[in-house]
C-alpha cells in the first residue's frame, strides 16, 4: 500500500466513526422527546391529538351536494354596507358544505363563512360576478351579479331625482343608460298598467339600483275616489310591481301630488309612504332639454326633483345634468337613501317633500303642512294631467 492510500483509508475510518456517533446522539435525543409526548397522551390529550389527525386527513365527501342556491337580497350594494346572502343546499345531510368564494375582479368582495358579503373600500363603481363553488367535488357552483356603489357621505350635498309616469321603454331605457354609466341613482314612480306592459324595464330599473315606487295603477286623482276604488288603485299597482321585480314598493307618488287624509290613510294601510317633490322641473310644459336641464341644475341639498321618463326631450336633459350634478359635488341617491342618510323617517301614511339639509327635519311637521299644501296640488294638477295624456297616446 502506498502512503497516499493509507492516509485516505485512515480519513475514511474517522469519517465513518463520526457519522455513527452523530446518529447515536440523534436517536437518543429523539427517544427522549418521544417519551415526553407519550406522557402527554396518557395525561388525557388523546382526543385532542386524534381531532388534529382527522383535520389533516382528506375531507369526508361521502354525501355530496346535489343542489346549491345562493340568493343576494338586493342586486346592488354600497361600500360600507354588508349583505347577508341566503345559502341553501340539498340534501340537508350533505357531508361537506364548505364553499369557495371568488369575485370576477379579485379582492373587491369578501364573503365570510356564514355568508356575509362585504365590498372592499376601493370597490365602488364596479359591477362584478360573485361565484360560490362547492368544495366536495360535486362541481356545483352559483354566480350572481353585484353592482357596487360609492358610500353615501351625509356631510356632502345630495338630491333625489324622481321620474314619474313610466315605464315607457323608448325613453326610460335611454334614461337608465345614463344612470347606469355614472353609477348614479334615481327613484322611478311607475304606473301599474305600464308595469304590466313593460315589466322588463322595471326589472332593469331595479337591477341597476334604482328605487321603484308606485304612481297608482291608472293615474287617477286619488282624492276623487271612493274608499273601495281608492284601495283598488293602490293594491293593483303594488301587485303589478311585486310581480315585475319580486319586491313590494314602500313609496307612492300620488298623481297630481293630490292627497287628503283619506288618501293618506288608505296609502298607509298598504304600508306605503307618500313622497311629492320640492323642485318641479315642469318638463311637461317647457318640452325641451335646455329648460329641464337648467331647472334641475337649480337643485339644492335635500331636494326631491320631479321629472317624467316618458318624454323624449328628457333623455338629453338627463345625459347633461347627471354628470354636471356629480361634477358640482352632488350625490345622486334614491329618496329612501336620502332620508336615511339625513336621519329622517318615511313612515306609512305620511307625506314628504324634501329632506332638511341640516338633518334635523321632523316628518310630522311636513305631514301637517301637506294637507293644506294647496299650491303644490294646484300646480301639479296641470302637469300630471298633461303627462296622463302623453301616456294615453
Ligand atoms: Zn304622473
Amino acid at each position: 500500500m502506498s502512503r497516499g492510500v493509507k492516509k485516505f483509508l485512515q480519513s475514511a475510518v474517522i469519517i465513518v466513526v463520526v457519522v455513527i456517533l452523530l446518529c447515536g446522539i440523534y436517536s437518543i435525543a429523539k427517544r427522549l422527546t418521544g417519551t415526553s409526548s407519550t406522557a402527554a397522551f396518557s395525561t388525557g390529550n388523546k382526543e385532542e391529538q386524534a381531532a388534529e389527525a382527522t383535520t389533516e386527513t382528506p375531507v369526508d365527501n361521502s354525501i355530496p351536494m346535489t343542489e346549491l342556491t345562493v340568493t343576494a337580497p338586493e342586486p346592488t350594494i354600497r361600500v360600507g354596507d354588508t349583505m347577508q346572502l341566503a345559502i341553501s343546499y340539498e340534501p340537508q345531510d350533505a357531508t361537506n358544505t364548505a364553499l369557495k368564494w371568488t369575485c370576477s375582479e379579485e379582492g373587491l368582495v369578501e364573503v365570510s363563512e356564514d355568508g356575509v358579503l362585504t365590498p372592499s373600500e376601493d370597490s365602488a363603481k364596479n359591477t362584478v360576478e360573485v361565484t360560490a363553488e362547492a368544495t366536495d367535488g360535486s362541481g356545483l357552483s352559483v354566480t350572481f351579479t353585484l353592482r357596487i356603489f360609492e358610500e353615501i357621505d351625509p356631510s356632502r350635498p345630495m338630491v333625489a331625482i324622481t321620474m314619474d309616469d313610466g315605464p315607457y321603454p323608448e325613453t326610460t331605457e335611454q334614461i337608465l343608460d345614463v344612470f347606469e354609466e355614472y353609477y348614479a341613482k334615481a327613484t322611478f314612480f311607475c304606473l301599474g298598467q305600464n308595469t304590466e306592459y313593460y315589466p322588463e324595464t322595471v326589472q332593469r330599473e331595479y337591477n341597476l339600483g334604482m328605487e321603484v315606487g308606485t304612481h297608482t295603477y291608472s293615474h287617477v286623482q286619488l282624492t276623487k275616489l271612493g274608499s273601495s276604488e281608492l284601495e283598488d288603485e293602490i293594491k293593483k299597482s303594488v301587485k303589478a310591481l311585486k310581480k315585475a321585480i319580486g319586491v313590494k314598493p314602500s313609496l307612492m307618488r300620488p298623481p297630481y301630488g293630490s292627497v287628503n287624509s283619506e288618501v293618506l290613510e288608505a296609502v298607509g294601510d298598504q304600508g306605503l309612504c307618500c313622497v311629492n317633490w320640492s323642485l318641479d322641473t315642469e318638463d311637461w310644459k317647457t318640452k325641451n332639454a335646455d329648460a329641464t336641464y337648467s331647472m334641475v341644475m337649480t337643485a339644492t341639498d335635500g331636494d326631491v326633483v320631479l321629472l317624467h321618463d316618458i318624454h323624449d326631450y328628457n333623455i338629453e336633459a338627463v345625459q347633461r345634468f347627471v354628470p354636471d350634478l356629480i361634477e358640482a359635488g352632488y350625490q345622486l341617491v334614491t329618496v329612501s337613501e336620502m332620508y336615511e342618510a339625513r336621519g329622517e323617517t318615511l313612515d306609512p301614511g305620511t307625506i314628504h317633500y324634501r329632506t332638511d339639509p341640516t338633518t334635523e327635519a321632523s316628518s310630522e311637521t311636513e305631514a301637517a303642512d301637506s294637507e293644506d299644501g294647496a299650491e303644490t296640488t294646484t300646480s301639479s294638477d296641470a302637469e300630471d294631467s298633461s303627462s296622463a295624456e302623453d301616456t294615453a297616446e
